[in-house]
Order: structure tokens, then sequence, then C-alpha cells
């Protein structure tokens, strides 16, 4: 089919995008739909960091330092516009529209630089509601849409074949453990996820965290140790649809504060590895100070390997990765900050997030300073120390994923 450039009005009223539509319908049939403008990446001359200064690194861990809060500019608030629909609204409709004017492919800008791509789900999860959608690097984006906007016909063929697995409704998390000894039926745990994004393999998000995870505990084996608390790795799916299976196997297993099971106060920590491939440089748990210092201690001696420390949180907020999981619940999820490498920049989410963005020499530090953690965690006396009742905080309102 031929390249239409297809363009809504700015935050459109019903009968602004209706009139849209009728003006559009015509052109749209059978043709290759390109949705919206081109975003302008600009070129980055002052790339951030691939490893947090040492400096930043050791603040960021030192619960007595002034939080550095980032000068972020908030853009302006639109002007009120009291009859725009809703953008879920305009989503649906746009979705339909295309459907009915029998739209044979919706081409997306990938709005990223050098190629790469980020794409996402079907925010419908119904392959009915939408036409077939795919997500075009920003500078073939570009270019077609400039060919289009200057009078030129431009023809595309797509050879999309999609399959879809009906049976692919259930995820499954997979477990191990080491079996504790005089304190089994207390738990530590520690994991990654398992489920990616389908531009790439999921490296470094998150095969990274399940690599380090089971490398943690190939160590521990290796060394023989016999933990006093059972140690358990898991590695989750469902994670990048909201957390769904780290949430479950807490619900199921744990309860939450206001709703424990008997295993709520026998458990020991979590550990979570969710940000890539680089070094750990400090790890934040969900409790009282006294748990970042129990942290502390515990990852001090592999401070020459540039993990700088443990700092607290009192948010029950979920987010970000599975230790949320636990920290919703009430329970001490510990997460865990890394260089960010080229994580934000390159491979979340990416066409590039594969093997070859590895670092091993960053991953084998971690694997080493989680199994350090987690064997002092399951061979000390006392459990790491969570908040009385009367202080635990109050759990945020649950929001619809
Ligand atoms: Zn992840």
């Amino acid at each position: 089919g031929s390249a239409v450039q297809m363009v809504l009005p700015n935050r459109p009223t019903q009968a602004e995008l209706t009139t849209y539509f009728n003006s559009i319908r015509a052109r749209v049939k059978g043709n290759i739909v390109f949705y919206g403008e081109p975003a302008r990446v600009p070129v980055n001359i002052n790339p951030p960091p691939k490893r947090i200064p040492d400096e930043t690194a050791k603040r960021n861990v030192n619960p007595y330092a002034e939080p550095v809060r980032p000068q972020i500019q908030a853009p302006p608030p639109p002007e009120p516009k009291p009859d725009a629909l809703p953008f879920q609204e305009v989503t649906t409709q746009v979705n339909q529209f295309l459907l009915d004017a029998g739209a044979a492919v919706r081409v997306n800008d990938a709005g990223r630089e050098h190629g790469q791509i980020r794409a996402f789900s079907n925010s419908t999860y119904d392959v009915a509601k939408v036409v077939p959608t795919v997500v075009m690097r920003n500078e073939d984006f570009g270019r077609i849409v400039r060919l289009v906007q200057s009078g030129r016909e431009v023809r595309l063929e797509f050879d999309i074949r999609n399959q879809v697995y009906p049976e692919g409704a259930t995820a499954y998390n997979t477990v191990a453990e080491i079996v504790g000894t005089d304190k089994a039926d207390e738990v530590i745990m520690m994991g990654g996820h398992l489920d990616s994004w389908h531009a790439a393999t999921g490296a470094t998000d998150n095969a990274t965290g399940c690599a380090v995870m089971m490398e943690a505990a190939r160590i521990l084996l290796a060394l023989g140790v016999k933990p006093r608390r059972t140690i358990r790795v898991a590695l989750w799916s469902g994670e990048e649809q909201g957390l769904l299976g780290s949430r479950a196997y807490v619900e199921q297993h744990f309860g939450t504060a206001e709703n424990p099971k008997p295993a709520w106060s026998k458990f020991g920590g979590y550990f979570n590895h969710d940000t890539g491939t680089g070094r750990i440089r400090a790890m934040t748990v969900f409790g009282p100070p006294e748990a970042a210092t129990v942290l502390r201690n515990a990852v001090g001696p592999f401070s020459f390997m540039g993990i700088e420390g443990a700092i607290a949180t009192r948010s029950r907020g979920l987010g970000g990765s599975d230790h949320t999981s636990f920290n919703a619940a009430g329970l001490p999820g510990i997460g865990t900050t890394l260089d960010p490498i080229e994580y934000g920049t390159h491979t979340w989410h990416t066409n590039l997030d594969t093997f070859e963005r590895l670092i091993e020499a960053d991953l084998q530090q971690g694997a080493i300073v989680i199994a350090a953690a987690v064997y002092q965690l399951a061979m000390r006396d006392e459990l790491l120390p969570r908040f009385p009742p009367a202080q635990m905080p109050a759990a945020p309102p649950l929001r619809p994923n």
C-alpha cells in the first residue's frame, strides 16, 4: 500500500476527532498509516556517565547526607480544554477508526536515536481490536514522512506473521532453594524476572538478574556452606505486565502486614537485581534504619568492588521491579542500584537488549555481593530488623493495572 500520514488534532473534542476521521477515511483504506509526526531526537552531546561517580554512590547511601534532588523543569500545564476527549478514549477511537476504515498496517515512530526500537504491547491485549502495528526506526519513519509531505508517493510492502498463543495466559514462577538447618522455616529470598520484551532477548531486562541470582546460589553451593535459614531463588514471570508473578507469590505465601500468613513473620529479606548489567553500587531495603545498617555491614567487606552500602526506605509503593511486591506487603524487599552502563540509553526494552551488551565482570561482582549478603542474613541470630506493628507505614491504595 501507499504511505499515508495521520496527525490528529491536538487534544481533540469529539466533534474535532470525527471531522478529522471523515477527512482522511478514504485515503486510509488499504494503505499504510504513519501515525503522528516524527520525533526530533537531538544528538546527545553530553551523554550520561555509564558508571555512577564514586562520590555520588557514597552520598546516596549516607543516611545523614542531604539528598540531591535533580533539577527538572516541569513542562507548563496545558491550557484547560474542558470538552477534550480523555487520552484513552482517543486511543480507543483511533484503533476502531483504523479497523473500520480498512487500514492495512499502522506504523509508529520508535522515536529513538540510531535505529533503536522500543516496542511495547498492544494495550488492548486483543488482536481483534487493532490493525497490525509495527514500530519503525526513527530515521526511516522521518525519511518516509518527509517524502510523503513533499507530495511523493511512497509504496511499502509488509510481511507480518503474528502468532497468537491462547494457552499463554498463564505465567510461571521458577523457584528453587537451599534448605536451611536450625532455622530452616525462616526464608531469605533473591530473584530476577524471566519474562522480557519481544524486540530482543531481554539480556539486561532481566536475564542479568536471573543469572546473577543463580550464580550467587551456585557460589554458596560450591563453598559447601550450611546456611541456618532457607535460601530461596525465585525467577519471576509477568513482571512486565505489572509484577504479576511476585505479587501473586507474596500474596499466596506471606500475605500482608495487615493480613499476614504465618510465613510473614518468618521472612528475612528479598534481594532483587533488575536494572541491567552494571555493578551493584547500593541497596535499598524496606524497613527501619537498623535494617540498612545490617546490610551495610554485610556488604562492607566488598566496598573495594564498588558496593557503597545500603539505605532504608519507608515506601510500600508498588512499581519498578519485583522487590516492591514485598515492600507493598510490609516485608523487607531489597532493591539494588546498579551502574547504569547503557540501560536507559540503549538496552531497556529495545532491540539492542542482547547478550552482546553485557559486562561479565560487573555481573560477577553482583553475584559475589548478593551471595555474601544473602549468606549473612541467613546466618545471623536475628532476622533483619522490621518495623514494629505500630510503626508500619501505611500501604498506598492499589492502583489498577
Ligand atoms: Zn525488568
